[in-house]
C-alpha cells in the first residue's frame, strides 16, 4: 500500500497539491502492484466520490478532538500511529508548509528520514525493498539533487506543480475506516486558533495573472495602481521580501524562498530586481514581464519581455490604455 497525506481547502475539496500526488501515489503504486491508501484528517465530506476516480481503494480519516484545531504536530503523531498499524511501502504528501511538517514528524515518530519537495520517485529494482532513488528540489528549486532513500517505509514530499493531475482507472469502491491515535494534550505545539478567508476569492497561487511590486513601488499606497492592473486582467497582487518587510503588504503575499511559489501564465514584475530568493518564486510562470528602470537587473535580463522605465509612469499608462481598449 503507498498512502497519501492528502489536504483539502476551505471549502473541503481536495487541493490540486494533493491531486498531484494522489496521480504520484497511484504511478508508484501500479510499478510496486500496490494499492493506493489516502489519509486526511476529519470527515468524508464529498472525498470518497472524489477519490474513487483517482483509484484510491481505501480512505483512512484520522479521528480526534486534539486534531480538530492542533498543528502538524498533532497531525504527524496521529499519521505516525497509522503508519505503525499499515505498514504501508511508501508515504506522500504535497510540499505544503503544513504537509511538511506533519510529514517530518511522522517520519521521526516512525524512526525512518524524510525526503522533501522530490520531483521523481524511483523506486529500487526487484520488488522495491532495495534502495530507492528520488531527485528533489534544493535551494528553492534552482538545484535538482539525485538521492538515494534507503527505509524500510519511504516517507517523501513532493515538489507542488512538478506533476499534472491525469484521470486514472477508477477503484471499484473507497472504503472508508475511521482511526482514532491516541494523542496526548501535551502533543499539540502548535494550534490553529483563527482561519481567515481572503478578500478576494483570487489567491496568488492560482491567479492567471500575478501583479507583483517591490521596493521600486515606493510606499503601500503605491499598491494602488497594482491592485487596479490586476483587476483589470483578473489576476491577483504579490510582492517581494522587501514589500513584506516594509510593512507595504502582508506576508500572504509575498512570492519566493520564504513565500510563495506561483506559475501564473504571466507574471508582471514592476520594481522587483530578481534576487535569487524571489526568482525561484516567479520562475514556473510562462511569461514574464519585468517593468524596472534598470536595464541591467537580473529579473530584465531573465523576462520574456522588460519595459525599461519608471513603474510610476508605465503601471498608470497600461490601466489607462486598458480602460480605453475595454470602453472605460
Ligand atoms: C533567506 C532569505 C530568504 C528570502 N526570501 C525572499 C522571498 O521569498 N521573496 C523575496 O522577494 N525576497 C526574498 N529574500 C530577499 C531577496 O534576497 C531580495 O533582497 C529581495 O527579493 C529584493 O526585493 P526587491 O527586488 O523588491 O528590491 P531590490 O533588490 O532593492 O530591487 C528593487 C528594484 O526596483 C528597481 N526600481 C527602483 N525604483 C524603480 C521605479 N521607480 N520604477 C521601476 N523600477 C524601479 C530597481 O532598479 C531594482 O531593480 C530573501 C532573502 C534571504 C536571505
Amino acid at each position: 500500500m503507498v498512502l497519501a497525506l492528502i489536504e483539502r481547502d476551505g471549502e473541503g475539496v481536495l487541493t490540486a497539491a494533493s491531486a498531484d500526488v494522489l496521480a504520484a501515489a497511484r504511478d508508484l503504486a501500479d510499478d510496486l502492484g500496490a494499492g493506493v491508501g489516502a489519509v486526511a484528517v476529519g470527515d468524508a465530506g464529498d472525498l470518497p466520490d472524489d477519490l474513487v476516480k483517482r483509484g484510491v481503494s481505501t480512505l483512512h480519516l484520522l479521528r480526534h478532538e486534539l486534531l480538530a484545531d492542533g498543528g502538524p504536530a498533532t497531525v504527524g503523531e496521529a499519521l505516525a500511529q497509522l503508519v505503525a498499524r499499515e505498514q504501508p511501502v511508501a508515504v506522500l504528501a504535497a510540499a505544503t508548509d503544513a504537509a511538511t511538517e506533519a510529514m517530518a514528524w511522522a517520519a521521526a515518530r516512525v524512526g525512518v528520514p524524510l525526503a522533501t519537495a522530490c520531483t521523481a520517485i524511483r523506486p529500487g529494482p526487484g520488488d522495491g525493498d532495495r534502495p530507492w532513488e528520488v531527485t528533489r528540489e534544493r535551494a528553492g528549486g534552482i538545484l535538482l539533487e539525485d538521492a538515494v532513500l534507503d527505509a524500510p517505509i519511504r516517507f517523501a514530499t513532493l515538489g507542488t506543480g512538478t506533476r499534472t493531475p491525469t484521470e486514472t482507472a477508477a477503484a471499484a469502491e473507497v472504503t472508508v475506516r475511521a482511526f482514532v491515535p491516541e494523542l496526548d494534550a501535551a502533543v499539540p505545539r502548535a494550534r490553529l486558533v483563527e482561519r481567515r478567508a481572503r478578500a478576494s476569492g483570487m489567491t496568488l497561487a492560482t491567479a492567471p495573472v500575478v501583479v507583483s511590486g517591490g521596493r521600486g513601488v515606493g510606499s503601500a499606497e503605491g499598491y494602488a495602481v497594482l491592485e487596479e492592473l490586476a483587476g483589470l486582467v483578473g489576476g491577483a497582487v504579490g510582492c517581494s521580501r522587501v514589500a513584506t518587510n516594509n510593512g507595504w503588504r502582508p506576508h500572504a503575499d509575498q512570492v519566493g524562498l520564504t513565500g510563495t511559489r506561483v506559475s501564473p501564465d504571466l507574471y508582471i514584475a514592476c520594481g522587483i530586481s530578481g534576487a535569487t530568493q524571489h526568482w525561484v518564486g516567479c520562475m514556473n510562470a510562462r511569461a514574464i514581464l519585468a517593468v524596472n528602470t534598470d536595464p541591467e537587473a537580473p529579473m530584465v535580463s531573465r523576462a520574456t519581455w522588460a519595459v525599461i522605465g519608471d513603474v510610476h509612469e508605465v503601471l498608470p499608462a497600461v490601466v489607462e490604455e486598458l480602460r480605453r481598449r475595454s470602453g472605460g
